[in-house]
């Protein structure tokens, strides 16, 4: 799971990454408003902890704007004591849950917690690729009307390709999103689950095209180019 901290109080900022990351999240800082506000509606966060004052645009703003961009990454409001009232339309403005300052770091890692286990508006239960399914409620695995049973594990990778269908994702990608507790993920850990994948979703249909493809160099995609 990657993580992005917007935070301009450095030490705040610097401990709760180190906090994040020894849980083995990866986590991003930005010190700024607006810097924040372009990595969290550029680049993949699974949540993001976003401080309410700050410089360049504020929390508020910043939730605002990604909201509106139709950007439902979960988000973690921080704010001090005496911005009670900024809390209320900081929910109104789209956060998802806030914390006060000052707060435990065990604190803010149970409500992370919470918002990653909490499905965004976005986010479909039943998911559909050409005649693959994944139902993300009872775990139903089926191609071809048959059913497919898949490991914890496959099934969180196949879950991720099937919500980037057609893109191109690295193993880095598949490692940040898909491999979040385990710490000890060795080179082809990766490319070892890909495989099972494919012995499960692809081999069983020879006269199908593989859902599951290779882009040398570069990493693996649901999906073909034509
Ligand atoms: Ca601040």
């Amino acid at each position: 799971m990657r993580l992005l901290v917007v935070e301009d109080e450095h030490k705040i900022a610097n401990s709760i990454k180190k906090g994040l990351e020894q849980e083995t999240y990866s986590v991003d800082v930005s010190y700024d408003g607006s810097d924040g506000y372009d990595l969290a509606s550029t680049e993949e966060y699974d949540a993001i902890v976003l401080d309410l004052m700050l410089p360049g645009m504020n929390g508020l703003e910043i939730c605002q704007k990604l909201r509106e961009q139709k950007i439902h990454t979960p988000i973690l409001m921080l704010t001090a004591k005496s911005e009670l009232e900024d809390k209320i339309s900081g929910l109104n403005n789209g956060a998802d849950d806030y914390l006060t300052k000052p707060f435990a770091f065990e604190e803010l890692l149970a409500r992370i917690r919470a918002l990653l286990r909490r499905p965004s508006a976005t986010l479909q239960t039943i998911l559909k690729f050409q005649d693959l399914t994944l139902d993300t409620t009872n775990f139903d695995v089926i191609r071809n009307k048959t059913k497919i049973v898949l490991s914890k594990k496959e099934f969180s990778l196949l879950e991720y390709l099937m919500r980037n269908p057609g893109k191109v994702l690295t193993k880095e990608n598949l490692a940040n999103h898909v491999w979040d507790y385990d710490s000890d993920i060795l080179p082809n850990t990766i490319e070892q689950y890909v495989g099972y994948l494919r012995n499960k979703i692809d081999k069983p249909f020879p006269n199908k095209k593989p859902l599951i493809n290779t882009v040398r160099g570069f990493g693996y995609k649901l999906g073909t180019d034509n």
